[in-house]
């Protein structure tokens, strides 16, 4: 069977994660309840999902008209409501396979693993979901001609996505995974005939693999921070079966260069919210204050502003 792969190409979005230790919010309930849906079966979208989406509309743009070498202008989407997510038969967390790991591959500088614990906190509080970050492994011993080159432009050495998600990854997916996601400071690219990728997951064996080499250049900490969260978690949500989004400028919009992954907000649009807020039981509310928490104690100021400003909007609907 094909197996299902989404690369990010170029610049595309994607990337992550890791490190420390669980901080799973407080009041909330990690894990999941809903099963994957029948096909047959239409469900109705949850009126409380449905008022809290309306409740946050006002926070968002609708997707403006894509410039020639962006996302949209080069890749015909059809979009994904919430209704329609519901009604993908998605492949959701369960309570038996509920855990985020990240696998760290290799080493990384303070600043690094700084950004990645961070992180890791961003896709706890974002999805709701246990995050366990596992011992470092290297990488370099593993590696033969057939899983790296040397890129001729820039005369760095790149690693091949295919063989940490299948030959590294696949392999040590623990039974109670959601997703195993491992992350690197090397260069990647996925074929021979594409220049880099920033990262790569394959949503059937649920493994997934970032890169940081590119993310970190040319930006300060935050630039550096904000890129890393909203490659993050709109590759976990392509693990649950979240299509890009094509409605709202939103983390979940397929970019295809740092300059418009730069201009999409960190947080997911109303419907992309419904959806991860459906998948694990989520209160939007708790969300949006579990957010503004992350957001403030990160020194993203407007981050949690906003975020604060969504609670409240909720709370209100
Ligand atoms: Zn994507
Ligand atoms: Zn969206």
């Amino acid at each position: 069977m094909k197996k299902i792969y989404f690369i990010g190409i170029f610049s595309l979005c994607f990337l992550f994660f890791s490190c420390e230790q669980n901080n799973t919010p407080q009041n909330s309930t990690p894990g999941v309840v809903n099963q994957p849906i029948k096909s047959s079966t239409k469900v109705k979208p949850p009126e409380n999902l449905v008022k809290a989406l309306k409740a946050v509309e006002p926070f968002f743009q609708l997707m403006s008209k894509p410039k020639p070498d962006e996302w949209l202008a080069n890749f015909k989407e059809d979009g994904q409501t919430f209704e329609q997510y519901i009604n993908s038969s998605p492949i959701l967390p369960t309570a038996d396979r509920k855990i985020l790991y990240i696998q760290p591959l290799g080493k990384f500088d303070q600043n690094q693993m700084k950004i990645i614990e961070m992180t890791a906190e961003y896709m706890r509080v974002f999805f709701n979901l246990p995050v366990k970050p596992l011992k470092e492994k290297a990488l370099a011993k593993q590696l033969s001609l057939k899983n790296h080159r040397v890129d001729k432009f820039s005369k760095i050495t790149q690693i091949r996505t295919r063989f940490i998600l299948d030959e590294v990854l696949q392999p040590e997916l623990p039974a109670d995974a959601a997703a195993l996601i491992a992350f690197t400071n090397e260069d990647l690219y996925p074929e021979d005939d594409v220049r880099y990728v920033f990262g790569q997951v394959n949503i059937e064996t649920r493994v997934g693999v970032w890169s940081l080499f590119r993310l970190q250049k040319f930006a300060d900490f935050e630039q550096f921070l904000t890129r890393t969260l909203k490659i993050a978690v709109h590759e976990i949500g392509h693990l649950f079966s979240i299509k890009h989004c094509t409605k709202y400028e939103c983390v979940m919009s397929g970019t295809n260069h740092l300059a418009e992954t730069y201009k999409r907000p960190i947080d997911a649009c109303p419907e992309c919210m419904a959806k991860i807020c459906w998948m694990t039981g989520y209160e939007p509310q708790k969300r949006y204050e579990h957010l503004a928490e992350f957001s403030k104690k990160s020194g993203l100021k407007k981050e949690s502003d906003e975020f604060t400003r969504k609670k409240i909007a909720v709370n209100n609907n």
